[in-house]
C-alpha cells in the first residue's frame, strides 16, 4: 500500500514535525513510497509473524541517511 505523501505532509505539518535532520541540520527529507511496519515482542523470545505491528512512515535524510520514523496511528492518517 503506497503511502499518500500530500496528506501525510500535511500531517506532519500540523504537529510542526518537519524541521531539519536532527543528526546533520539539512533539510533534504525524502518519504519513502511504502510504509514500514515495526515490530515489538517479548525479548525473552524469538521473533515471530503475527506480532504487535506498529505501522509507521519513514524519512530518510539526503544528507546523512539518517532515519526516522512516525507512527501514522498518532499522526491520524
Ligand atoms: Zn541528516
Amino acid at each position: 500500500m503506497e503511502i499518500d505523501k500530500p496528506k501525510m505532509i500535511a500531517a506532519l505539518e500540523a504537529k510542526g514535525a518537519l524541521g531539519p535532520c536532527d543528526r546533520c541540520n539539512t533539510n533534504t527529507w525524502l518519504m519513502l513510497e511504502e510504509y514500514a511496519a515495526l515490530s515489538f515482542t517479548d525479548s525473552s523470545k524469538a521473533p515471530e509473524f503475527n506480532e504487535s505491528i506498529v505501522p509507521a512512515v519513514a524519512l530518510v535524510c539526503q544528507n546523512c541517511g539518517y532515519i526516522l520514523l512516525h507512527s501514522t496511528h498518532v499522526l491520524g492518517v
